[in-house]
Order: C-alpha cells, then sequence, then structure tokens
C-alpha cells in the first residue's frame, strides 16, 4: 500500500498496510484517535486505495479513479456525516437509509466496490447504529464500509465486534494534548485575574476550532482550577491543589465570585460535551460566561 503522505504510527502503518496488501482488509474499517483532519486523510487514502485500479502499489494517487475521489466526486464513494445544516450535530436514521441501506445493494459504476465513507460515525444515534448494524453483519458483495471517528466508545458493542479498528493516535499525543489544555487554562486563569477578556479569548485560540476534546479538556481544567481556588480561599488548601495560579484567583475574588465561576466552568462544560454546541462558539460563551461571573452578571448562576 503506498501511504503517500499520510502520516500513522509505525505499528497501524504495518498492520494496515499488510491488511490490504493480502486483500484481507475488512469490509468494514474503523479509524480512530488522532485530529479529524488526520482521520480524514486516511479514510480518503484508504478509499483511494480501494478504487485504484493501477497496476503495482495502490493508491496510485493520479489516476482518474484516485483523482474523482480527493475531488469528492467519485460515483461508488458516499459519504455520510453529522447533520450539519440542520444543527441537530447527528447521523439520523434516514440518512443511513437512504444514502446507505437504499444504494448498498446496486451494482458499483466503475470501482469494484460502492464505498461507505461514515464521518465522525459516533455521532451515530442508536437507531441509525443498529440501522447500520444489519448490513455490517451481512455485507452486501460488492459494498465496503469506512468509519472514523473520535470516541470509539460511544459506538454499539454489537458494531465493535464486526469492524476491523485501526488507532492512528501517535503515542504521547497524550501528553501533548493535556499540556496544551493546561497551558490554555493558565492562560484563561491569568486574564480572568487581570480582568482582560480579550485575552481569555486569545488564549484558548491555540486549542483550534476542530477537536471538541479540547473545549471539553479546557472546560474540565477549569472547573478542576476553580475548585482549588476555592479550597485556598475557604482556608482549606489540603483538599485541593494549593498551586500558584490558584492562589492568584484565591487572592483576586471573594468566595462567592470564586464558587459561581465554578458553577460557570461546570455548566460551560455541560454545555461543550454536547454536539449540539458548535465548537468555536463554546470558546466565546465560556470565556464570556465566566466574565460575567467574575463581574456578577451571571444570570444562570442560583448565588
Ligand atoms: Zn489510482
Amino acid at each position: 500500500m503506498n501511504f503517500g503522505r499520510v502520516k500513522l504510527p509505525q505499528q497501524t502503518r504495518r498492520q494496515l498496510g499488510a491488511a490490504f496488501d493480502s486483500g484481507k482488509l475488512s469490509h468494514a474499517v474503523l479509524i480512530c484517535g488522532g485530529s479529524g483532519r488526520a482521520r480524514k486523510a486516511v479514510a480518503t487514502l484508504l478509499t483511494q486505495a480501494m478504487v485504484c485500479r493501477t497496476p503495482g502499489e495502490r493508491p496510485c494517487l493520479t489516476c482518474p479513479q484516485c483523482v474523482k475521489v480527493r475531488d469528492g466526486v467519485h460515483p461508488d464513494v458516499t459519504v455520510v456525516k453529522p447533520d450539519e445544516g440542520k444543527k441537530s450535530g447527528i447521523i439520523r436514521v434516514e440518512d443511513v437509509r437512504e444514502l446507505i441501506i437504499r444504494r448498498c445493494y446496486n451494482t458499483p459504476n466503475e470501482a469494484p466496490a460502492q464505498i461507505f465513507v461514515i464521518e465522525e460515525a459516533d455521532a451515530m444515534n442508536i437507531e441509525s447504529q443498529n440501522t447500520l448494524l444489519k448490513v455490517i453483519e451481512e455485507p452486501p458483495a460488492s459494498a465496503r464500509f469506512l468509519l472514523h471517528c473520535q470516541q470509539p466508545g460511544k459506538l454499539l458493542e454489537t458494531i465493535l465486534s464486526r469492524v476491523d479498528a485501526y488507532n492512528i493516535e501517535e503515542p504521547g499525543a497524550g501528553e501533548r494534548e493535556s499540556a496544551k489544555i493546561r497551558a490554555a487554562c493558565d492562560a484563561v486563569a491569568d486574564a480572568l485575574a487581570a480582568g482582560d477578556e480579550y485575552a481569555a479569548m486569545m488564549a484558548t485560540a491555540p486549542l483550534g476550532e476542530k477537536e471538541r476534546k479540547y473545549l471539553t479538556g479546557l472546560c474540565e481544567s477549569l472547573t478542576s482550577l476553580l475548585r482549588d481556588a476555592i479550597a485556598v480561599k475557604a482556608d482549606c488548601a489540603a483538599l485541593g491543589r494549593d498551586d500558584a495560579k490558584a492562589r492568584a484567583l484565591a487572592a483576586k475574588f471573594d468566595l462567592n465570585t470564586l464558587l459561581r465561576l465554578e458553577q460557570t466552568a461546570a455548566r460551560s462544560l455541560r454545555d461543550a460535551q454536547s454536539t449540539n454546541t458548535q465548537i468555536k462558539l463554546g470558546y466565546c460563551l465560556l470565556t464570556a460566561d465566566l466574565f460575567d461571573a467574575a463581574s456578577g452578571k451571571d444570570k444562570g448562576a442560583t448565588l
């Protein structure tokens, strides 16, 4: 298999390459881990490999089949993704029926198989997953399913047991992510203590707008830091982590304000976990709500 410019952890590359080259790649593949962009790149490459007919190492990336996949116009490739237009953020059962079930028994036009790519497969609700399950369990002869998602834990056990999963997360990526979130959390705390809302908003920029895990991670870190600040303020530092950021927040705000801030961060975390919340908007709401809470304007707080 030709991986082109797609970067993969060595082990995954070996496994995926061996499965493809020996013709043993499962009819249903799940790509998980890594960033959304990386998962998409791997899914595109695999799709190209499946439709490319150039002899030798595939995908060649230059034949008409490969180019059509790259341009998103291949007649035998169907991409299903969360229903962004209607803002529900889920893959609806109607879409699974319409785009997958109704088409997957058809004969492919150009490629050896019809390929169904399901982006953010973890956005399928139970009904959608159960509907998809039927064709994954007893796949039509010429259909291939390529799922990719961030949280495979949200998929039904029955689906997971029928797909071959490949994790594309680079070893050590988890620590780099945590460090990035910690740095943003510290910068937001500094901005909060300095009363600088603009600086707080800017502090979230390095986390990007693509990955929800950074937004939820930041909300979690802020909630935990504010709990530490409350512990410091209430003079029971033993309950929390007595670090410089927590002390700075405790020195700046009174106990009621800290409690309001902590409630706000915890509420933002619940909102951030919902796929209905746009990620970019999530950062704006988080910082705006924190500054409202800091100035006593917070409407949602019960204190
Ligand atoms: Zn090709």
